[in-house]
């Protein structure tokens, strides 16, 4: 099984920070430590071409992010510092989740170490995500008649807001999203399907309303793809929510997924999404989960 990554992702220095960059260094270490890859399993992606972008991004936007040019308004609603490095991993990681959309395609499932930057916005970026990877790689495989219809099955802590944005008038792109509804972010886009979920909601009620949804939306939507946002962050521990999914809950959640996509035969990419444990090695061992469990049905 080939993995994309880069070893820029967590080359990007974003100083004391709640988003732990180091995270996608510490899951191929660890990948390769527990013997689940081997090294050349690994794909690094060129990073996309500026005038790639603009199947989601505005030209405006790209132009300041190529010169260094976001506003301090900006730079304070996008929740990282801007660097030229910051610019250049997630133009890479753009890339990434469109070679695992293609691998998707080819091979049932790809797994991007990375990506799932669900909160970009075509004019702007938020939250931590400079570029929606997730709406770029589906309109690219879109344009190139790969596929006519898509799914987001979305399940971050929180709202795909982007995501929804840029889909709200394509009807062949069905977003779906489950999160904590008391939390960023405010006001909320409207999703095809939005699950706002009340603090503390654990793993049996969760687990209720993914049997309740999803089987019943790929059936009734048939996509011809999928891409999962398999962010972690509703763990309990998490720093950044007040979910109360535990480990085992969230191995739940992506088996019954992933098994839901697979059996429908729907090509699916993972991409990473949220993680912000007060320990990063819970974190990367909840990301790791997600890709085991991928790698273990296909
Ligand atoms: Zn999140």
């Amino acid at each position: 099984m080939k993995l994309i990554y880069s070893d820029e992702y967590s080359k990007v220095d974003i100083g004391e920070h709640v988003f732990p960059v180091l995270k996608y260094r510490l899951i191929k270490e660890k990948l390769l430590e527990e013997g689940i890859v081997k090294k050349n399993d690994f794909i690094e992606p060129e990073p996309i071409k500026d005038e790639e972008l603009l199947l989601v991004h505005t030209e405006e936007y790209i132009e300041k992010l190529k010169n260094g040019k976001l506003s301090f308004e900006e730079e304070l609603k996008l929740e990282i510092p801007y660097s030229p490095q910051l610019y250049l991993a997630s133009k890479i990681c753009v890339n990434g989740t469109i070679i695992a959309l293609e691998f998707a395609l080819k091979e049932g499932i790809g797994i991007h170490i990375g990506g799932g930057f669900h909160h970009a916005y075509p004019d702007h970026g938020e939250g931590f995500c400079v570029l929606n990877d997730i709406a770029v790689a589906i309109k690219k495989i879109k344009k190139e008649g790969k596929i006519k219809k898509a799914v987001v099955i979305d399940c971050d802590l929180h709202q795909g807001n982007g995501t929804a944005f840029i889909f709200k008038n394509d009807t062949d792109t069905f977003t779906f999203s489950i999160h904590q509804e008391n939390l960023y972010p405010v006001p909320k886009e409207r999703s095809n399907l939005d699950i706002g979920l009340k603090d503390g909601t654990g793993d049996d009620e969760y687990m209720e309303l993914l049997e309740k949804y999803i089987p019943e939306i790929l059936d009734k939507f048939k996509p011809d793809a999928c891409i999962y946002q398999a962010g972690v962050d509703p763990y309990k521990e998490d720093q950044l929510g007040n979910l109360n999914l535990t480990k085992d809950g969230l191995k739940m959640r992506d088996e019954f997924i992933i098994e839901n996509l697979r059996k429908r035969n729907i090509p699916t990419a993972i991409t990473l999404g949220g993680g912000y444990s007060p320990n990063i090695l819970d974190t990367v061992s909840l990301h790791i989960q997600t890709i085991k469990t991928a790698i273990k049905k296909y």
